[in-house]
């Protein structure tokens, strides 16, 4: 039997979950257990030959976590004939502490619930999966895969905001940087494809998923990214501001009387596209831009700007791009999207070529023309395989 790994991802609402087997990139099982803790909660689970669905209560994550594990029991294949070697867990905020993939033990678990407070939607879940993931199935190693691990080592000057620095160290405010598990899968994957050496490459990766992140990588090794202390920093997201004046929230506390946490929960859950056009997904966006819907059009303006800002000072501080690469469910899937985010930049050596990157093919992909002076590319993300890469490299 090959080895495989369980790869768990334990969000705020949801626990996905996937068996695979890492060296050829194949999925043996898999699902989600999602609405956790609210009304309409449900689980799915799917292998080869059958996909079951099912609505059901799940008040907690312990419950969730111990449902998607008994969904291998019932509906099959039973755990113990997969050949699991680790369960991979995804961790968002390993802090300062955690360069790589690291094997789980109780100084790991006592450092990510220190680091609660800075990942307090993030943290708190993964501890719940890995607890419970640990009593469930104690005979393998599980291994912590942090969103933070890849930007680690950010250099100092992108790395520090320009705060007090007493204040700064005392809570541990820094840029920390998240999706670094898919930005890295990401920039070796196009290396890869492309035939070349990442060491000799400066790249620029757009994650654009419903959370969105830039990230500038020289030679394989990130030099800046823009998600910051928190997911919330950088880009237009879903339904996060992405960048933002931090005087708008001491604005809304004064002038609008609003607390720490409704402008927290405006911020993250009712800005971006959601804020602007009033959906977060960016199919519905474009349904009503062709409807005439004018504050969608700006939605969809103020999204492409903010791209094409990071696109222009990632290529200033790495003194030049080889390879545009775009990931995640908008980078992958919307051509119109890659079209305005690099329309003009020919002054750059950017250019897309309008058949190749309308051209309805998945996979990893070029869209630039041959021989443009930037290789643009589409590069499929598969955190789950990236996760199940990483754990088993470590066990
Ligand atoms: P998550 O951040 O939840 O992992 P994904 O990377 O799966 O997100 O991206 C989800 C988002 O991708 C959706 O909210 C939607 O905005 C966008 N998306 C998915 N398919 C398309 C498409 N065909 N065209 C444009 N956007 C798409």
């Amino acid at each position: 039997m090959t080895a495989t790994v369980l790869v768990v991802n334990s969000g705020s609402s949801s626990i996905k979950y996937r068996v695979v087997e890492p060296a050829s990139a194949t999925t043996l099982a898999a699902g989600i257990v999602e609405r956790i803790g609210e009304d309409g909660s449900r689980v799915e689970h799917r292998t080869d030959e059958v996909a079951v669905a099912r609505k059901l209560p799940v008040p907690d994550h312990r419950e969730g976590m111990q449902l998607a594990l008994a969904m291998f029991d019932e509906v099959g294949p039973p755990l113990d004939e997969l050949g699991i070697v680790a369960v991979g867990h995804r961790v968002v905020m390993g802090g300062r502490y955690y360069d790589g993939p690291t094997v789980i033990d109780d100084d790991v678990i006592a450092t990510v619930e220190r680091l609660a407070p800075l990942a307090p939607l993030h943290n708190p879940p993964n501890l719940v999966a890995i607890r419970i993931g640990r009593e469930l199935l104690p005979d393998v190693p599980h291994v912590a895969v942090f969103d933070t691990a890849f930007f680690r080592d950010l250099p100092d000057a992108a790395a520090t905001y320009a705060l007090d620095l007493e204040v700064a160290e005392r809570h541990r405010i820094r840029r920390y940087g998240f999706h670094g598990t898919s930005h890295q899968y990401v920039s070796a994957t196009a290396a890869e494809v492309l035939g070349r050496d990442l060491a000799e490459l400066r790249q620029i990766v757009l994650h654009l998923g419903n959370g969105a992140s830039a990230s500038a990588i020289v030679g394989g090794r990130p030099v800046d990214t823009s998600m910051g202390m928190t997911p919330l920093e950088g880009l237009v997201m879903g339904t996060r501001t992405g960048d933002i004046d931090p005087a708008i929230a001491f604005h809304l506390a004064r002038t609008a009387g609003m607390t720490v946490d409704e402008i927290d929960h405006l911020f993250n859950h009712r800005s971006g596209l959601r804020g602007l056009a009033g959906h977060n997904d960016m199919r519905e966006v474009h349904r009503r831009i062709a409807a005439g819907d004018r504050n969608a059009r700006l939605a969809l303006d103020v999204y492409v700007h903010r791209l094409r800002k990071y696109i222009g000072a990632y290529t200033a501080i790495m003194g030049g791009l080889d390879v545009l690469v775009f990931t995640a469910g908008v980078g992958e899937n919307d051509p119109v999207v890659r079209a305005e985010a690099t329309a003009g930049l020919d002054h750059l050596g950017i250019t897309v070529d309008p058949e190749r990157n309308a051209a309805p093919v998945g996979g990893a992909r070029v869209i630039s023309p041959d021989g443009a002076a930037v290789t643009v590319m589409v590069v499929p993300t598969d955190e789950e395989l990236a996760i199940a890469r990483q754990a088993i490299a470590v066990v």
